[in-house]
C-alpha cells in the first residue's frame, strides 16, 4: 500500500500537506484560504470532497487558517488537541475530534496518525507520524524550537521525514528582525535552524530513510541552497535517498513510500 506525501505549500504564509493511500486522504494543516486549498488540491487532481480528515497541528494561522471552513464544506472530520481546539474557538466533540499526545488516530485500515508533542511558543503543537499499516511511516515536523527524546525515537522509525529548516543562523542574526523576535525564533519554543534540522537528521539517519523534505523555510532568514547545503554536509554519503525542498508556492512533487526505489518521487507540475 503506497503512502504518498505531497506538500501543497510550506512557509510562514501557509502550510498544508496531503497524505494519501489508495482509499484515504488526510490533510495535515490547512493554513491557506479555502480558495487556495481547493486550488492547490485541484493542481494534484484531488477532489476536496474526497478528503477524509483534516488534522491541525496547532492554532497558528499559517497552519489552521481555513481548517474549520474546509472541514464543514468538504465534510471531512477535523482533528486537533484540546488546546488548539479552544484557541480556534471551536467546540470539542461537535466540531473537533480532540486527541491527546501519543494517541493513535485510526483514520482507516491503511492510514493512522500519531501526534507527538513538540515545544512551540504559546501553542500546544504536535508533530505527526503517519503510518500505512504495513510498517511504512512518514513524519511531518514543523514549528518547534528543539526536538524531544520522544520525537527522536519516532523519527528513527520513519522512511520519510518532512522537517522544518526555518532559518540560517547567520542570516537571522544579521537580518532585519528586532532582537526580541530573533530571541524568540532561536529559543526553545521557536523554530529549527538549518543546523538543528541537519543535526536531527544526522542523528536519526538509517539505511531505510528514503526521502527528506525541508520545509517552512523563512523567506527573509533563509535560502533553499543554504538549507540544502547544511543538511547535505551533515548527513553526507550516509543518505542515499531523495532530498527536496518544499516551497511556499507548492505543490511541486510527491514522495512515495511503498514503491520501488526508482519511484520515490514524482513531479506534480
Ligand atoms: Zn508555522
Ligand atoms: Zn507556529
Amino acid at each position: 500500500m503506497t503512502l504518498e506525501i505531497t506538500h501543497l505549500g510550506s512557509g510562514s504564509r501557509g502550510n498544508s500537506t496531503l497524505l494519501s493511500t489508495e482509499d484515504t486522504k488526510v490533510i495535515v494543516d490547512c493554513g491557506f484560504s479555502l480558495k487556495q486549498m481547493e486550488h492547490r488540491l485541484a493542481l494534484v487532481g484531488v477532489e476536496p470532497s474526497s478528503i477524509d480528515a483534516i488534522i491541525v497541528t496547532h492554532h497558528h494561522g499559517d497552519h489552521s487558517k481555513s481548517a474549520s471552513k474546509a472541514s464543514k464544506k468538504w465534510n471531512a472530520r477535523l482533528y486537533s488537541n484540546l488546546e488548539t481546539c479552544m484557541r480556534l474557538g471551536l467546540q470539542p466533540i461537535s466540531e473537533v475530534r480532540t486527541f491527546e499526545g501519543l494517541e493513535r488516530l485510526h483514520i482507516s485500515d491503511n492510514l493512522s496518525l500519531l501526534p507527538v508533542c513538540v515545544p512551540h511558543d504559546d501553542a500546544d503543537n504536535v508533530a505527526i507520524i503517519a503510518s500505512n499499516g504495513e510498517g511504512k511511516r512518514a513524519a511531518i515536523v514543523t514549528d518547534l524550537g528543539e526536538p524531544t527524546i520522544e520525537l527522536m525515537k519516532h523519527l528513527s522509525g520513519c522512511e520519510h521525514i518532512s522537517i522544518e529548516a526555518n532559518y540560517d543562523l547567520n542570516k537571522l542574526i544579521s537580518g532585519p528582525y528586532p532582537p526580541s523576535l530573533k530571541k524568540r525564533i532561536t529559543g526553545r519554543g521557536g523554530h529549527l535552524s538549518n543546523e538543528q534540522a541537519a543535526d536531527i537528521l544526522a542523528e536519526v539517519l538509517h539505511p531505510k530513510l528514503k526521502s527528506i523534505v525541508l520545509c517552512h523555510l523563512s523567506e527573509k532568514n533563509n535560502a533553499p541552497h543554504l538549507a540544502e547545503s547544511e543538511v547535505l554536509h551533515q548527513i553526507g554519503d550516509n543518505f542515499q535517498g531523495v532530498l527536496s525542498i518544499s516551497r511556499q508556492e507548492g505543490p511541486d512533487f510527491s514522495n512515495l513510500l511503498g514503491q520501488s526505489d526508482l519511484e520515490q518521487i514524482k513531479s506534480t507540475i
